[in-house]
């Protein structure tokens, strides 16, 4: 509102003392005359040039206001804002020439902020904020400068420096990240996280400006978050923006469904005792004509606003199906293929029917596919079409696969219910479990419970080889994870799987749980 008034009066001022209003400023004076006698005139030469006076006081109220948007602090985590970064890289690109000194910009974000908080809440997500700005700042040095952006993304404008290379700046978001990745200790859990890193070299871009630099950090961190969670990226000038506008994506959906650009990509499930491919899980990818392939965070929650959850499903299903009918053939034996179901596909009275159906016509046994289901759903769950469909499709012989297990505290009554047979361990319990004895001991707890109740385990979002170790060592079936194989095109399944099983008959002990 303020800003309103203060940009109504800069366009009355330079209306006002434009050159256009000077020219006729003597026949504004003649009409004053002409209208209102001696008395208009007086008035008109003496209230014209203290109005503009008046009006040119405003550089100082606007400048009063830019003041303000430097010195305003995040409430929570008590950092400056965007202005800030921006005045700063601003401040030191434009005396560069003097001091022979320069700057970069960095944007990180933590990687799957929302996930975080939809497991741990809200105040546990404010707790890893307010952590994580101070780490930033314990790793840089007194004048560099820390901004808080939009939710978990921060900026920083490193203070003048003789030279800000690439090797500085990899050097720097390791450090960084490193600090970031100590877990954040909420009550009695321990919470890890991890963050992308994008930045902007002075020699890389694309204009000496604050708003060039910034701007190309974030280009350079999304590209960075687009290739997973713990990436670092340098910008250059072929890095497309990524930015999705919503609505032109979602007006796209409808027609990417039917005309083949929405497919799964697979990512291996392996098993810990074999080092063999146990099951595939489909994942959707979106191949976007112009914005490269897409993740479901990136177009999920518009298909379900669309009412498209259903449609995708059938896709899902026939191309996973499709799939695994096709290594059959190609001599790869995959035992389950794994696709995820929402809540709104299981209260779908015509599901179990549905999956018959392309079972039947694939000519697959029901145990070729596994149906995931959220542990939130069946903790949740007093739908009875929801419950009567997840026994149905049992008794049929499908896998039930509680996927995200220890986020979503169902109770063991429901997953007796349910008749749930695999657990899919969520990452929080998986990441650094090499390292963190409390992770030790929370998925030996797990794994325990699970082989009480006779149910197979998974683990999903093993990143490192240790954390693989680990847990063939604690006794989980499978594993699945970025450490083994990221997600990919169905293409790509045959060649990665023709090099795993070669590498297997070499290195017969890789992967094998320790007896
Ligand atoms: P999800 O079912 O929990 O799938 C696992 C997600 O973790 C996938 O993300 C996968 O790419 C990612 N991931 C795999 N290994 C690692 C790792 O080592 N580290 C990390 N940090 N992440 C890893 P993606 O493909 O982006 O899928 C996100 C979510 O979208 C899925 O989570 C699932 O809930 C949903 N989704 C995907 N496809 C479908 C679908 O066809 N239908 C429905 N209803 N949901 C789907
Ligand atoms: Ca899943
Ligand atoms: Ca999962």
């Amino acid at each position: 509102m303020q800003r309103t008034i203060a940009d109504t009066l800069h366009r009355l001022r330079d209306a006002l003392t434009g050159p256009h209003t000077i020219a006729f400023l003597p026949a504004l004076c003649l009409g004053a005359y002409w209208y209102g006698g001696e008395q208009m005139l007086v008035l008109c030469a003496l209230a014209l040039p203290a109005l503009v006076a008046l009006l040119n006081l405003l550089p100082n109220l606007t400048r009063r206001d830019a003041d303000q948007d430097l010195q305003t602090t995040d409430g929570l985590t008590r950092l400056p804002l965007r202005a800030r970064v921006l005045h700063t890289l601003d401040q030191i690109l434009d005396s560069r020439d003097v001091t022979g000194r320069t700057t970069a910009c960095l944007a990180l974000e933590i990687d799957d902020f929302r996930g975080l908080c939809s497991t741990f809440g809200d105040p546990a997500g404010d707790l890893i904020l307010k952590t994580a700005a101070r780490r930033i700042q314990d790793v840089l040095r007194e004048h560099d400068t820390v901004a808080r952006l939009n939710g978990p993304r921060f900026a920083i404008a490193l203070a003048p420096v003789r030279c800000a290379d690439l090797e500085t700046l990899i050097q720097l978001s390791s450090r960084i990240q490193a600090a970031l990745s100590e877990p954040y200790s909420i009550d009695a859990t321990k919470i890890f996280a991890t963050c992308s890193i994008g930045f902007c070299m002075p020699g890389r871009a694309p204009a000496q400006s604050g708003q060039a630099f910034l701007d190309a950090a974030e280009i350079a961190l999304s590209d960075a978050r687009h290739n997973g969670p713990g990436s670092i990226r340098a910008y250059s000038p072929n890095l497309a923006p990524r930015t999705l506008e919503h609505g032109s994506l979602s007006a796209d959906l409808g027609a990417a469904l039917e005309n083949g650009q929405i497919i799964p990509w697979f990512q291996p499930q392996i098993s810990t005792d074999t080092g063999e491919v146990s099951g595939m899980e489909a994942l959707a990818r979106w191949a976007h004509p112009d914005r490269g392939i897409l993740s479901p965070g990136q177009f999920m929650s518009d298909i379900e606003e669309l009412g498209l959850l259903e449609r995708l499903n059938e896709i899902m299903l026939y191309h996973a199906l499709m799939a695994i009918k096709t290594w059959d053939k190609a001599g790869f034996h995959v035992a389950s293929v794994a696709v995820n179901f929402s809540p709104t596909d299981l209260a779908n009275p015509k599901i179990v029917d549905k999956i018959r159906w392309e079972l039947d016509r694939f000519e697959l046994e029901p145990s070729r596919l596994s149906v995931e289901i959220l542990e939130s759903v069946i903790s949740s769950s007093d739908n009875d079409t929801i419950s009567r469909n997840i026994w149905a499709l049992k008794e049929m012989g499908c896998g039930i696969d509680l996927d995200d297990y220890g986020t979503g505290h169902a109770s063991i009554a429901n997953i007796r219910r349910f008749a749930v047979k695999r657990i899919k361990i969520d990452r929080s319990y998986v990441t650094r479990c090499d390292l963190d004895r409390d992770q030790q001991s929370m998925l030996a707890a797990i794994l325990t419970m699970a082989e009480r109740l006779d149910l197979e385990t998974l683990a999903e979002g093993v990143e490192t080889v240790g954390e693989h170790a680990m847990l063939a060592q604690l006794g989980c079936d499978h594993v699945q994870g970025f450490s083994i194989s990221r997600p990919m095109s169905f293409e790509k399944t045959l060649g990665w799987m023709d090099s795993h099983n070669r590498k297997l008959a070499q290195t017969p002990q890789i992967g094998r749980r320790a007896s």
